[in-house]
């Protein structure tokens, strides 16, 4: 097989040979027939040809312009220069192309990491930030590339890690915002490439709160439980060591039932407490078919019997609605609310309990009471846990504080929310409405109920 060199070598001799005949016929002519004839057809011949190569020139040089389009047509010994540039710039095209996506796929990755990323220089200018930086460390690309993120984030213990000649480790960092918006986020430089910085960025917060809440809850706990102790230390400490005749038997009796009452108050703080980790084990409550009517005609003797006839009760409830859900959580939920009530409306008070359809095939479950109501101040932190108005008065009446953060709890497991008026000295309404896909007719219901027991 020939090489290509080797072609381009014969094309080249053949044109030769075909001059030099030319140029041998032409000086025949002249010699033999004395007519200038073969010079004028070859000049002829050589001028076309000329200005023909000129043509195709001047059609590569524009093609050249623009190489991605096809090669142009009639471009003579062009042909082939022009074919195997147009084929390399294809191959770079291909190239090029995969790179991009590459390119793009890493930028796309690098945008959506969680962790905030920024690449700077060795002067720690911005060059690029990801859009997790772009919120931990409010950047702005229009404003910030470019910029010395020194300047921008002007805390001193940064400042203080990135002036080290290198940072095995990272540094956790305090911004602040202003109007209260503090944040703290962990901060780690790594060196790269050539004389360029890559900065790490976590955001710790959240984190952060959520350790602050879980110490209080612990100390909250603590606090709740030691209480009751002291108390029951106390009175076992007395009978143990009073003397048999010290203690009339009434006496002996009023701190046994004191002691009782102590040790009622840590068992309902303990159930309270398993009910809340019970609640946080799982995010979605399960979605057994309950019969509301039985479960509240359930609730409704407890309440009842916890009122003891102080109270003036009114049920308005749909006997046909029926709620998609945990039985425990939903008994506990209405039982808390009820209990509330119960607890928060002196004698003679009235109490509505309502379980009725909302506008949008939703129910709402509500308990009105005409008790001592809270003043608007409180209303937005009752479902914090251990959150009282009035603390002695929630003791005293057997109150955990947990009541109302267990009913929040599994309002949210159950597509409800927990809604609460109340105005000081009139009265509150507690309800809680739950979304149309929690809710059921009972005919509806009932081939696939799951009955309550
Ligand atoms: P507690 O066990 O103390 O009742 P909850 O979490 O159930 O705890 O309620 C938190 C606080 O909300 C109560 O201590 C009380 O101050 C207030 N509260 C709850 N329900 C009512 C109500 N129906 N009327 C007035 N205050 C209420």
């Amino acid at each position: 097989m020939l090489g290509g060199a080797t072609i381009h070598a014969m094309k080249w001799q053949r044109t030769l040979i075909l001059f030099t005949i030319s140029v041998a016929v032409a000086i025949g002519l002249q010699l033999f027939w004395q007519t200038p004839a073969g010079w004028i057809i070859l000049a002829l011949a050589t001028g076309g040809l000329l200005i023909d190569r000129r043509r195709q020139a001047s059609r590569v040089a524009q093609w050249a312009e623009g190489p991605d389009a096809d090669p142009p047509a009639g471009i003579g010994a062009w042909e082939e220069v022009v074919a195997a540039l147009y084929r390399h710039n294809n191959n770079l095209k291909l190239t090029r192309d995969e790179l991009q996506q590459t390119n793009a796929a890493i930028m796309s990755a690098a945008q959506a990491l969680p962790m905030g990323a920024v690449t700077l220089n060795r002067e720690f200018q911005i060059r690029w930030f990801n859009r997790a930086a772009e919120k931990q460390l409010r950047l702005k690309s229009e404003r910030d590339i470019g910029q010395n993120l020194l300047n921008l984030l002007r805390a001193p213990e940064f400042a203080e890690y990135a002036a080290k000649s290198d940072w095995p480790s990272h540094v956790v960092v305090r911004l602040s915002w202003g109007s209260g918006q503090d944040q703290t986020v962990m901060m780690q430089l790594v060196p790269y490439a050539l004389d360029q910085i890559l900065l790490l960025t976590r955001d710790l917060t959240q984190i952060e709160r959520l350790e602050t809440i879980r110490r209080d809850f612990v100390a909250n706990v603590s606090h709740e439980m030691r209480t009751p102790l002291t108390v029951l230390s106390g009175f076992l400490e007395t009978l143990i060591e009073a003397p048999s005749d010290a203690l009339s038997e009434d006496r002996r009796s009023h701190y046994l039932h004191l002691m009782q009452d102590q040790t009622r108050r840590m068992t309902a703080l303990v159930a309270d407490l398993l009910t809340l980790s019970d609640l946080e084990s799982t995010l979605v409550a399960e979605r057994a078919t309950l019969d509301m009517e039985t479960l509240l005609g359930q609730a409704r003797q407890q309440v009842e019997a916890l009122s003891a006839g102080r109270h003036l009760f009114k049920w308005e409830l749909d006997p046909g609605l029926c709620l998609l859900g945990h039985e425990p959580e939903i008994q506990s939920a209405v039982l808390n609310l009820l209990t509330n009530a119960v607890r928060y409306t002196p004698d003679g008070g009235q109490i509505t309990v309502r379980w009725e359809p909302t506008p949008d095939q939703g129910a709402t479950y509500s308990v009105t009471d005409t008790g001592i109501g809270i003043a608007s101040e409180h209303l937005s932190r009752l479902t914090e846990r251990f959150y009282r108005v009035d603390r002695g008065r929630s003791r005293e009446l057997g109150g955990t504080g947990l009541g109302l953060a267990i009913a929040k709890h599994v309002a949210m497991r159950h597509d409800a929310h927990l809604d609460i008026q109340s105005k000081l000295g009139e009265g509150s309404t507690f309800s809680l409405t739950f979304d149309p896909s929690r809710v059921i007719r009972k005919d509806e219901g009932s081939a696939t109920a799951t009955q309550a027991p």
